[in-house]
């Protein structure tokens, strides 16, 4: 917590202060989109409202019954067919700023891809400031261990006194290797530790992808590019680790779509979008492997969650 910042109550649930905007690419679609963070009402979660998109059926709740695709990236849809896309690296840092409600409003089809990390979201949501609500936090307790996917690529959801994360990469052969990471999400580690952390891809993947007609918003500016024998970017690595906790950033947004912060261990092994999104499904509709659960009951360990963002911007 930064030092004279007042603790908030993490008992209760936090929207924003104030609307902010930002604008930028699509990391898919390269098309310019707008995009406003707005305050919404206790108990609304997060949801997605398209601007451009005539006659109100535009809003695409933030949820795990609402993916409708997550082979390169997470996105959302509703019975119209309107869709968001690229939504983790946004969820990931109303995540960290300990946001449960949020309309966030965008003109166009993905949510902009900014530096490649979640960082540029949570600076906004710092400037926006938070504002507390009169109604408890629901915690998603994990009751049970629950996990899908097989020995080349896992993910795994467990019982835990906190919120807590590992990941484990492995690209034998390339520049990354393998690579291991874990945290506490409490005490602010997500905005020290994970925030800056940014996407990346290799350069013989890119040519495909753009072929298909993909990321054709993404440059250097965005995302680290790995080469034969190194990093493209001239500017270097922002941790030595980062492509690890890239994905652990990614895994935080991905569970944020349980509609509240998962009380319990997550641990990823070669796993994705797709896999954290199938797992989430599969917590999610076995009623005897979670309960929500507030924080009054939970333990003293839970007590530290609060981040310096939401410290900070409440102070
Ligand atoms: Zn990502």
């Amino acid at each position: 917590m930064a030092p004279g910042a007042h603790q908030i109550n993490g008992a209760l649930q936090h929207t924003l202060k104030s609307s902010i905007d930002c604008s930028g690419v699509g990391l898919h679609s390269g098309a310019k989109v707008s995009m406003t963070l707005n305050p919404a009402d206790p108990n609304t979660g997060i949801i997605f409202r398209r601007t451009d998109v005539a006659g109100g059926g535009g809003e695409v709740p933030a949820r795990w019954d609402t993916v409708v695709d997550a082979r390169l990236n997470t996105s959302v849809g509703n019975a119209d067919g309107v869709c968001v896309g690229t939504i983790e690296h946004l969820m990931a840092a109303l995540s960290g700023a300990e946001i449960d409600n949020a309309l966030i409003e965008i003109n166009g089809p993905e949510v902009p891809i900014m530096d490649g990390s979640a960082e540029p979201f949570l600076f906004l949501i710092e400037c926006a400031g938070l504002a507390e609500q009169p109604v408890a936090r629901r915690l998603i307790e994990v009751l049970k261990p629950v996990s899908v996917g097989d020995d080349r690529h896992s993910a795994v959801l467990s019982p835990g006194r906190c919120p807590s994360i590992s990941f484990e990469i492995d690209f034998e052969g390339t520049f990354i290797q393998h690579q291991q990471f874990f945290t506490s999400l409490v005490n602010g580690t997500f905005q020290s530790e994970i925030a800056r952390a940014r996407t990346f891809g290799f350069e013989h993947e890119i040519t495909e992808l753009r072929a298909a007609g993909l990321i054709r918003g993404g440059s250097l500016d965005n995302a680290i590019v790995v080469g034969g024998d190194g990093i493209l970017n001239d500017d270097g690595l922002r941790f030595e680790d980062e492509f690890v906790r890239h994905k652990v950033l990614d895994s935080i947004g991905d569970l944020y779509l349980a509609g509240g912060c998962i009380l319990g261990h997550f641990h990823g092994f070669r796993s994705g979008h797709a896999l954290n999104h199938e797992l989430l499904r599969a917590l999610m509709e076995d009623s005897t492997a979670w309960r929500y659960t507030d924080f009054s009951e939970t333990r003293p360990a839970i007590a530290a969650m609060s981040s310096p963002v939401a410290a900070a911007a409440t102070a």
